[in-house]
């Protein structure tokens, strides 16, 4: 059974729909890349997906084990985030705060897995920093520790890598292939980087209005969606979506 399945979904703001007609699975271990332009919906289905907002049709239906608060998020960066006033044990801590339930104070267990997120991703040495002054790389891998405090199961990033830097960026999607491969954690990455997506992914959802394409990354480079936009082509594709469910 999939951990996520999308059945003829459809979500939008008010009556006006801004994706239509989703029907795609993420099983175990699987590594998604949700390209497309901008205003495509892309951040818009991380929502649904993550349940903070409904569809207007279709259905969502999480399996094998996975509830939707037990996805690990790193939201877009916002400014906000950037100063948060905390230091990096907090940041990475409060991961823990969506499947804490009502107990009013972090358990030993929380805490014991905070340290070892910290460890995972080499920034134990950071704990006690404040996070605001720590480098764009740095916070990545913070908030990164802090939504895996928060899964055993999948990841869900948004646009991670924007205003890092090139080798820093190259960093960062190697920690996540590792996080992928070594800890079977399932990652669903929104991403504007179609060539590194097609590199890594298992598989893409590339969204135009509608699914313009879903399947295996491979599929994707020999699709007529993927030479049009991996040959840095820009012209859309919009009669007809492919898809390989
Ligand atoms: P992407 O992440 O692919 O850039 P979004 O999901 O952010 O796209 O936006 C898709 C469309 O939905 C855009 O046209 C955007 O203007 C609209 N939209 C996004 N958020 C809201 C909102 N809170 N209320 C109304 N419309 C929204």
């Amino acid at each position: 059974m999939a951990l996520i399945r999308c059945e003829n979904v459809s979500i939008g703001y008010e009556g006006q729909t801004v994706v239509r007609e989703l029907d795609f699975s993420i099983n175990v271990g699987d590594y998604l890349c949700i390209v497309g332009e901008n205003g495509s919906g892309k951040s818009t289905l991380v929502k649904s997906l993550l349940g903070l907002k409904n569809v207007e049709k279709g259905r969502i239906i999480y399996g094998d084990g996975l509830k939707k608060n037990e996805i690990g998020y790193l939201p877009q960066q916002t400014d906000v985030q950037r100063d948060f006033p905390a230091s990096v044990y907090e940041v990475v801590l409060s991961g823990r705060l969506n499947s804490r339930g009502f107990k009013p104070f972090y358990t030993a267990a929380d805490k014991s897995m905070a340290a070892e997120k910290l460890e995972l991703l080499g920034i134990s040495d950071l704990a006690g920093m404040c996070f605001r002054d720590l480098s764009g790389g740095q916070k990545q891998r913070v908030l990164l520790a802090r939504a895996l405090c928060a899964t055993k199961t999948m990841l869900l990033l948004d646009e991670p890598v924007t205003g890092l830097d090139p080798i820093v960026t190259a960093e960062f999607y190697q920690l996540i292939r590792r996080i992928n491969h070594d800890e079977k954690i399932a990652v669903v990455m929104v991403s504007h980087d179609i060539e590194s997506a097609v590199e890594d992914a298992s598989h893409i959802l590339h969204l135009q209005e509608k699914m313009l394409f879903f399947g295996s990354a491979e599929e994707y480079r020999e699709s007529r969606v993927g030479k049009s936009f991996l040959s840095g082509a820009e012209h859309s594709v919009s009669d007809g979506g492919e898809s390989n469910v």
